[in-house]
């Protein structure tokens, strides 16, 4: 790794990294509040060293240039700018790809991830653990819906999925080196942050938390986004909802065979009365219902297979700060050292 200057510079310890999408006015509460933690806890058990890596996923506040200007003045900020907004699980797959700690925390730049924390997790990894999760105990700041999907969501997601992912536990926890470079080998192109954690494995131990409303500014993720992301999440991760099809099918199958099997002999002995258009009826619109379903779960899958055989990167990075950024096109690169 080397800065824009060409000198080598030294690997921090910890890489901290913030998504960022039109946060101005969460930044600086966030700088007063963790910043003096992340530089006592990196000192008192670390070396000292540390970045905090934001990606500007495309803000329109000018959360991007506030960034810049902080980073130009300490160089533990560090900023990877985004050409538009796609997503949080974007950004943290570019958080990972650009950071260069030996241990790794992606973090919410709201403070509902406590900073105070990171002292527990550097210390869980510190006694050997490669990963440090940090489990909701309470959801109390979430309104009963959310806490609902939540649950429903967790339940639904380990009943189809292998490996199950842990309940409660968010994109803030701690990951050694060897983790982040397992999930940067990853090529996934729908990426469920969460699925791919629990996927890449490795040994890990828990700190539980309460979890803050926000410091300021508003949530990100409307229910579609969270409903986007749940089904991203499921259909990454198993098939089974592909294969559940084929038992159905096979069930009605039968079912059908001995209903016919049960109207030959019927009208065998009885002869036929022209009954039964309710039931026909019903049967008709019954497989119609779950013929569509299990289209619509088809073609769920397929829109992944031509996203991923179109192999479009995940982002697009217009410029950065403090991080060597190869795929920023060259003039990019020379105006924006030309300004630092
Ligand atoms: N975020 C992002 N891109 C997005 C949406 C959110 O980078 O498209 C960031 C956001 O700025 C914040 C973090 O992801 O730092 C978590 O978002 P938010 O607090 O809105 O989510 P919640 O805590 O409500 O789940
Ligand atoms: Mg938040």
């Amino acid at each position: 790794m080397s800065s824009s200057s060409g000198v080598p510079a030294r690997r921090p310890a910890l890489s901290v990294i913030i998504p960022v999408y039109n946060e101005r006015k969460a930044l600086q509460a966030f700088f007063d509040a963790a910043l003096p933690i992340i530089e006592e806890v990196s000192r008192r058990r670390l070396d000292g060293s540390f970045e905090i890596l934001f990606i500007d996923d495309g803000s329109a506040d000018g959360t991007g240039d506030l960034l810049l200007e902080r980073g130009r003045t300490d160089p533990r900020i560090k900023l990877v700018r985004f050409s538009r907004n796609f997503g949080k699980e974007a950004a943290l797959a570019a958080g990972f790809r650009y950071c260069a700690g030996d241990i790794v925390i992606p973090m919410d730049v709201d403070l509902q991830d406590p900073p105070h924390l990171i002292d527990r997790m550097v210390e869980g990894w510190l006694d050997g653990a490669d990963v440090v999760n940090c489990v909701r105990v309470s959801r109390e700041h979430d309104s009963w819906s959310k806490r609902l999907t939540a649950r429903l969501f967790y339940s639904l997601y380990n009943w189809l999925a292998d490996p199950p992912i842990k309940p409660n536990t968010g994109d803030f926890r701690l990951l050694d080196r060897d983790v982040v470079d397992a999930l940067n080998r990853l090529p996934e192109g729908s990426r469920f942050t969460k699925g791919l954690y629990s996927w890449v494995g490795y040994s890990s131990v828990d700190v539980t938390y309460e979890r803050p409303p926000r410091s300021g500014g508003e949530t990100k993720w409307s229910y579609r986004r969270l409903a986007e992301l749940a089904l991203d999440g499921i259909i990454s991760a198993s098939t089974k909802p592909l294969r559940v099809w084929s038992y159905i099918g096979a069930l009605f199958g039968l079912i059908a065979i001995a209903y016919g099997a049960f109207v030959t002999v019927r009208t065998l002995i009885f002869g036929n009365e022209v009954a039964g258009y309710p039931s026909v009826i019903v049967a008709v619109l019954f497989m119609g219902g779950l013929n569509l379903m299990s289209l619509g779960i088809l073609g769920e899958y397929i829109g992944r297979i031509s996203q991923q055989v179109r192999a479009r990167p995940l982002y697009v990075v217009r410029d950065a700060l403090g991080v060597d950024v190869i795929d920023v096109p060259t003039p990019r690169r020379r105006r924006f050292a030309g300004k630092g």
